[in-house]
């Protein structure tokens, strides 16, 4: 069984980050090592480790996410400029961290979604 980790640390506000939003369902934090200009982490309050983990409960909290999600591009200024919406999963998806979060990620022009093809 995996243990809860960091994020629900910041969520608590047990251990310091930048809080850009928080309400009763979501925290969405900047990122510690930025990769654009704008680069925030959105996070159920609720963990939920990866993606394979959520079910038909999670329906309502990851529509909010989204949700949350359009209003802090808007507040960053980058809704129109446009911007990057992601979730890493497991080993080859990349994850680092067991918590559930969406990365919103502009500022700048972003490039191809993906680094290379093989
Ligand atoms: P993943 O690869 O799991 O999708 O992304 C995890 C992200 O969490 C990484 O971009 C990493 O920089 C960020 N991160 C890891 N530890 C911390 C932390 O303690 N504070 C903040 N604000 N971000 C973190």
């Amino acid at each position: 069984m995996a243990a809860e980790t960091i994020f629900s640390k910041i969520i608590r506000r047990e251990i310091p980050s930048e809080i850009v939003f928080q309400d009763d369902q979501v925290t969405a934090f900047r990122d510690i090592n930025p990769q654009a200009p704008v680069h925030i982490l959105i996070v159920p309050n609720r963990w939920i480790p990866t993606a394979n983990d959520v079910g038909a409960d999670d329906e309502q909290l990851l529509g909010h996410l989204f949700v949350v999600a359009s209003q802090i591009a808007a507040q960053q200024g980058i809704a129109e400029s446009g911007y990057r919406l992601l979730v890493n999963c497991n080993r080859d998806g990349g994850q680092e961290v067991f918590h559930l979060h969406l990365h919103l990620l502009g500022g700048r022009q972003l490039g191809p979604m993906l680094l290379r093809q093989s």
